[in-house]
């Protein structure tokens, strides 16, 4: 019997109760896992123990796949009409928002962003990406094509099947809205594996989707490690379509294995060194705020986040110092606090990779202007922290760090930022700051980057399409973009009057 996780919330900010199976969700049961072991569920803010939830296996995998695949081919799929999908997309985004902040509690718990915070953007943005997705369900539509006299061509976008999703840990809720979103309005069966950092949240609302009576098989999920379940998922043969979100180098992993095995449809959405480039006749104020929110938000774990900051000479010091001051500005602390900024990281694993970030800074010659250290005493926390004096080739500038550390480098000529912006493996998302609208809207053009933002940063809507250029993805979540990673063109050609020798 899988554990029931029971926790009481008594927080200045939050006071409430939660109660649920921590059983994997598999053709509508909550289940333990086929070798019967757990996972520990450990609280960054101290360390501690917060549960254990069932681990699932490669045998869970299957188990669900054949369920979902049985569901999909009899209830599900092109069983059940659009608008009916629509409803049930609906009864979910109205649940999730009955429990907004019993939601929002357990991904500051887990996950250590602030209760605001994740109230603010990722319980809020989920419940709109799923009800956006609602929206689409009874509007999944081909086309007419015309061809030959005596011939009609139609195309049907037709759900592919049983679907895989590996989503990561620094925004677990919003991760699984945007991926389990459009698959449901395209009338896919899921099988998904939240980080076992942060699975808290994906099990709450497996208990959600079953009360808004989406039938059993339709979405299994099954927390684990990614060497298990998430191989099983990548690699398994009736799993025709694998969306992830994590590393590169996770990534890459998936699309070998995808290769490897039955050449599923795959779509990643992967790291980012983003840069945002501060002119001379940048509103300072304005972009000192955002900056500021580009790389300390979320702890700076946000594949988005606006690492390299790249501030004209004429400008540089004026931003220096008010950035500076911005920085040492924002509290760091308990999740819960009344007017807590920033929390713990995620994990003691993402708390040494930081630090080990910031020793490189230091060894390779940068300029250690603010930070670097541990805040406090116990917990991962880190203290925001800005480097200056950099070289283009130093891993702090070269590489993900997905924590709150920025390099702040002063650059003088408009066709050399570009370059210097452009000279990265990445290409997730990019920032622009200038008054004059066409020099900020050429330079946009010019990044090479799947998102360019224009006078502000990390901005994400339900509606509009986000994903990477180059090694930082394949393929775009969100939007009407989205939807054609879950569905398979079909032509079918209808002849009324054509004969063949
Ligand atoms: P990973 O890419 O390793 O993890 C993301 C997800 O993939 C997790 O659910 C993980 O499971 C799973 N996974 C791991 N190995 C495999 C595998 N072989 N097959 C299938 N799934 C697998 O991220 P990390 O947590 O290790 O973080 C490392 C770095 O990745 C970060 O420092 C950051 O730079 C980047 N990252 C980027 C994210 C983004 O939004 N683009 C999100 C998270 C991380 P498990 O947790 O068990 O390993």
């Amino acid at each position: 019997m899988p554990q029931t996780f029971e926790y009481t919330f008594d927080t200045p900010v939050y006071k409430g109760k939660t109660s649920f199976s921590t059983g994997l969700y598999i053709n509508g049961q909550w289940v333990d896992g086929s070798k019967g072991t757990t996972i520990d569920v450990i609280n960054p803010t101290n360390g501690q123990l917060v549960t254990k939830i069932s681990e699932g296996t490669k045998e869970d995998v299957d188990l669900a796949v054949v369920a979902a695949q049985k569901t999909f081919d009899t209830v599900w799929g092109l069983n059940t009409p659009g608008t009916r999908r629509a409803e049930l997309l609906n009864n979910l985004g109205n649940l999730m928002q009955a429990h907004f902040d019993e939601l929002a509690a357990l991904e500051a718990l887990d996950n250590g962003k602030t209760f605001g915070w994740a109230q603010d953007v990722d319980v809020t943005d989920s419940i709109a990406t799923i009800k956006y997705y609602a929206g689409w369900a009874d509007k999944i539509q081909g086309k007419t094509i015309e061809t030959t006299a005596g011939k009609l061509v139609y195309t049907r976008h037709e759900p592919i099947g049983v679907v895989g999703q590996i989503i990561p840990w620094n925004f677990p809720l919003m991760m699984m809205a945007w991926k389990i979103g459009p698959a449901l309005a395209t009338g896919n069966c899921i099988i998904l594996k939240p980080s076992e950092f942060t699975p808290l949240t994906a099990i709450r609302m497996s208990h959600l989707i079953q009360e808004a009576g989406f039938p059993p098989g339709v979405v299994n999920i099954i927390p684990g490690y990614g060497t298990t379940v998430g191989a099983a998922i990548s690699e398994h043969p009736h799993i025709d379509k694998v969306a992830f979100t994590g590393s590169t180098l996770v990534g890459r992993k998936i699309m070998e294995a995808a290769a490897r095995t039955n050449l599923k449809n795959v779509t990643l959405e992967l790291g980012g060194k983003s840069p945002n480039i501060i002119f001379d006749d940048a509103d300072i104020d304005q972009a000192v705020r955002f900056t500021s929110h580009g790389i300390f938000w979320n702890h700076g774990q946000a594949c988005c986040a606006g690492s390299r900051i790249y501030v004209h000479a004429k400008v540089y010091d004026e931003f220096l110092t008010k950035f500076t001051d911005k920085a040492k500005s924002l509290k760091v602390g308990d999740p819960f606090g009344l007017d807590t900024y920033q929390g713990p990281q995620v994990s003691q694993i993402q708390f040494d990779r930081i630090m080990s970030y910031i020793d490189s800074g230091r060894q390779q010659g940068a300029t250690l202007h603010l930070g670097g250290e541990r805040h406090g005493s116990e917990g991962y926390f880190i203290k925001p922290t800005i480097f200056t004096d950099t070289k283009p080739d130093m891993r702090i500038v070269q590489e993900e760090i997905f924590g709150p550390v920025g390099v702040v480098i002063r650059f003088e000529d408009d066709d050399d930022v570009i370059n210097q912006a452009n000279d990265t493996m990445y290409g997730l998302a990019a920032a622009v700051f200038s008054k004059n609208i066409d020099r900020a809207l050429q330079v946009a053009h010019k990044l090479k980057a799947g998102t360019a933002w224009v006078n502000c940063i990390n901005q994400l809507h339900p509606q509009v399409p986000f994903g990477g250029f180059k090694q930082s993805g394949i393929g775009r979540e969100l939007g009407e973009y989205a939807l054609e990673n879950y569905t398979a063109v079909k032509a079918v050609h209808v002849n009324f009057s054509l004969s063949v020798k």
